[in-house]
């Protein structure tokens, strides 16, 4: 590791040491979760302390923790999810309504959404008419999205994580410029 060196930020000793510590959080069901983070304690004044990455540790597991309980989309789906539409980070917040950084703290782990923030996910999940319907509503146009027509959406291969970028059709939805039948028939 090349970390730089920790100080403790009271009494300024450098005999500081990572030490594991208990922490509690209460899922929205009410139980209580305890899972374990590490925190930097120092050995002269014998003050606790969170380094940066300790502290964003921290709020990952206490984030994993909660989501676990909760039964909500790991930030690796929510990922994917947004990656279907090859959208950037803050395209993905606007299209949802969603604040600044929203998503980049639930791809991170940082963060966990709500309950209903994960509903629409999952209603958005690999539904390109759902998602369009909602980013307009939500002001963007199509060209914003990167949607040309409502075309140009990228599609996931199934059974892969790798991202084709396949147009999709949006047949059903009411801004489609109607695409031409094929004339010939096989067979
Ligand atoms: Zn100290």
């Amino acid at each position: 590791m090349n970390e730089r060196q920790v100080l403790c930020p009271v009494c300024g000793s450098n005999e500081v040491r990572v030490v594991p510590m208990a922490r509690r959080v209460r899922a929205q069901d009410g139980t209580e979760l305890e899972f374990t983070v590490s925190i930097t304690k120092c050995g002269r004044c014998g003050e606790e302390f969170y380094t940066r990455e300790q502290s964003l540790a921290s709020s990952r597991a206490s984030a994993a923790t909660l989501r676990e309980r909760e039964g909500l989309l790991s930030p690796d789906r929510i990922r994917a999810i947004r990656d279907f539409y090859g959208l950037t980070q803050a395209e993905f917040e606007k299209a949802l309504r969603l604040g600044p950084k929203t998503v980049v703290r639930w791809e991170s782990g940082t963060v966990r959404q709500g309950a209903t923030a994960n509903s629409l996910l999952l209603a958005i999940e690999g539904n390109p008419v759902a998602f369009a319907k909602v980013a307009e509503a939500n002001g963007l146009e199509p060209a914003t999205l990167g949607v040309s027509g409502y075309t140009i959406v990228s599609k996931v291969v199934s059974g892969s994580t790798s991202v084709a970028r396949e147009p999709i059709q949006f047949r059903n939805f009411r801004k489609v410029k109607p695409v031409p039948p094929k004339k010939a028939a096989m067979g």
